[in-house]
């Protein structure tokens, strides 16, 4: 047998078709995209309007079992069952993907674009900067940053007639007029008037004073580095801002509420006003303080307004990609975008089939699949695939810890059904999560080389045990979508099941209850116990109005507990919710269950070590 090469030189190897004859083939009119080069287009919103009374096509998401560091391949199964069911069952099919941040990609965990013979492609472009849409996000997030504290110093140095003054000067001709966005605020302050000579001194003073305090501005910086030094700064050094000086921090760019945003938004007055809606601090009254508030939100919008088109690109097999959107799976719900999904139900018809991916295990990205992003779109899933495999069940079984650049342990390597079948109360657990939501769950059981038949086919039948429709053992990394063709067509049975798609919980339960039920029904606790920080967070949130949104629980993904070293499928334990932090623009409260990074480090050894530019092709190189 030839070894599987190296996912660059696979992806290397295959010339992608041009960025046009792709579009002809999926009857996207010329003037519905821009291209970006030779292989990449963004697709314009309009297509939603020309296609508004086609029918949407079936729609699967791809989930995993509880991910170990043996990777399941939830990427590369994504991909692999995209191209199966396009270029071998021929059918009208898009995937549909998180675009990558660029941070992992030079750190610890390389890129995102499958694996071996199922993969986007061109690979270095949909690794890298792709068509700027972090980019984008990083620009309005910092803005917005720069903009709060502008406007504290601004309020901390003026009196109430200078701040009038400036924020609605007199036209050479001696008017004053308010700007657009300042209307939201006077709204919010109950004030119905147009013009600002009209003001009475004590509405004036309301007016021009948001009145943050300082220690609760939420709103960090943000940039696409794991540049670890920035987790912690203190701003303002100079000698103007001396007065203002305050500890932040910089999160990576994807952390962002804004890519949460981007995932989230139906459309354009939706991300109008999302971005709006974003609390970023709290005033001394102890009332929110939005982006509105503080006059940011046209500028950000204007800064989005190409980011929210989705990327088109392509599989090693020539079927359509969409790149869109890449939010952290922990503080946010780390699905791709809602555009992206409504474009291609509409593109494919209603025989077709949309392909997206939920990150994490199913109890983390499946869950907050259904319970944010269907909520949020209205979409009814048609079938989960749940991605497992032998070696990482085995883990799950109570196979031995795996040490970074050590060979793997025997176990791993050689035949242990055992340790195989009892991993698979993680895949149970996993199976009926996915049942709990009234949808199919097809069990894709991705092959690796050291599997072995025996343990393969006890995964299948503990998988319909459990209560799959169906489980299929799959081979598209070695073969691409000629190994997962029997994964499609279980694929296209289950989704000709009748789905009674229902969600876990109404959005007006109290917020404890909310979390409770997580915990209780997907993840097997027995109960929650908030501390009381987190007690005095949801009070605020209540009064503030903030109850009735949904809940992204910040948790690990290395377990079903809270606590990363417990596998399998444990019961009985207390979740403990140290924090609620809420993020209204995009419509979510994120309960922290552990500490959540939000800025990654680089390794000693970092991948980027291995990356360089070949200077006789100008080619990539070492990207994996
Ligand atoms: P996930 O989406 O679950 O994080 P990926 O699909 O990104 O996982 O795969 C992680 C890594 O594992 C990739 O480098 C991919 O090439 C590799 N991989 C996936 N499936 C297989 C397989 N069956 N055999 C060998 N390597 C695989």
């Amino acid at each position: 047998k030839t070894p599987v090469p190296s996912d660059i030189n696979i992806a290397k190897a295959q010339q992608p078709k041009p960025i046009a004859s792709l579009l002809k083939e999926i009857n996207l009119l010329p003037n519905e995209v821009d291209l970006f080069g030779k292989y990449k287009a963004k697709v314009s919103l309009s297509v939603l309007e020309r296609l508004a009374n086609k029918k949407n096509g079936r729609y699967i998401v791809v989930a995993g079992i509880t991910p170990t560091p043996l990777g399941e391949g939830k990427s590369t199964t994504t991909i692999g069952l995209t191209q199966a069911l396009g270029a071998h069952l021929k059918k009208n099919v898009y995937a549909c993907v998180r675009q990558p941040s660029q941070g992992p990609t030079f750190g610890i965990k390389g890129g995102a674009a499958g694996g071996g013979y199922s993969q986007v492609i061109p690979m270095e472009e949909f690794n890298l900067h792709l068509t700027g849409d972090i980019h984008a996000i990083t620009a309005a997030n910092n803005l917005l940053a720069a903009a709060i504290d502008a406007r504290v110093l601004h309020e901390g140095t003026s009196t109430d007639v200078q701040m009038f003054d400036r924020l609605c000067p007199k036209s050479k001709a001696g008017v004053r007029t308010f700007a657009p966005v300042m209307f939201t605020r006077l709204r919010k302050l109950g004030i119905d008037k147009t013009n600002p000579e009209d003001l009475t001194a004590e509405e004036r003073s309301k007016f021009v004073r948001l009145d943050i305090d300082p220690s609760t501005i939420t709103w960090r910086r943000v940039l696409d580095t794991n540049d670890r030094f920035l987790r912690q700064v203190q701003v303002g050094q100079g000698e103007l801002e001396k007065q203002f000086t305050r500890e932040t921090g910089f999160d990576i760019a994807v952390a962002s509420e804004i890519m949460a945003i981007l995932a989230l938004t139906n459309d354009l007055p939706d991300m109008r006003r999302r971005l709006g809606a974003m609390v970023v601090a709290t005033s001394r009254s102890g009332e929110p303080v939005t982006a509105d508030d503080i006059g940011a939100s046209g500028a950000l919008m204007v800064l989005m307004k190409d980011a929210i088109r989705p990327n088109l690109m392509q599989t090693l097999e020539g079927t359509p990609v969409f790149v869109h959107a890449g939010p952290f799976a922990n503080i946010a719900h780390g699905n791709s975008s809602i555009i992206a999904d409504r474009i291609a139900l509409k593109s494919v018809g209603a025989d077709g089939y949309v392909v997206t991916e939920a990150g994490f295990g199913a109890d983390i990205g499946m869950e907050k699949f259904f319970n944010i992003k269907c909520r949020s779109s209205g979409l009814q899933p048609n079938c989960v695939v749940l991605v497992a495999t032998a070696r990482a069940l085995k883990m799950h079984g109570g196979g031995p810890e795996v040490v970074a650049g050590k060979p793997l342990p025997a176990a791993y390597t050689e035949e242990n059904i055992d340790l195989v079948v009892k991993g698979c109360s993680n895949l149970a657990k996993q199976i009926s999560n996915a049942r709990l939501f009234g949808v199919p769950v097809v069990v894709a059981i991705n092959h690796f080389a050291t599997d072995s038949n025996a343990e393969l086919e006890a995964i299948r039948e503990q998988a319909l045990k459990a209560g799959a429709f169906d489980a299929v053992i799959c081979h598209h990394w070695a073969k691409g979508g000629a190994g997962a063709t029997l994964l499609a067509e279980a694929v296209v049975r289950a989704t000709e099941q009748p789905s009674n798609f229902k969600l876990l919980y109404d959005v007006k339960l109290p917020i404890e209850e909310k979390i409770a039920k997580i915990a209780t029904d997907i993840y097997g606790a027995a109960g929650i116990e908030l501390s009381e920080k987190a007690k005095t967070q949801i009070a605020l949130y209540k009064k503030q109005g903030f109850n009735d949104l949904p809940i992204c629980m910040a948790k690990t993904h290395l377990s079903l507990s809270h606590d990363p070293t417990v596998k399998g499928a444990p019961t009985g334990f207390t979740l403990p919710i140290r924090e609620v932090r809420a993020s209204v623009g995009a419509g979510f409260l994120y309960p922290l269950v552990g500490a959540m990074p939000t800025m990654p480090g680089l390794p000693t050894r970092p991948a980027f070590f291995e990356i360089d530019l070949d200077l006789t092709t100008g080619e990539v190189i070492g990207l994996s």
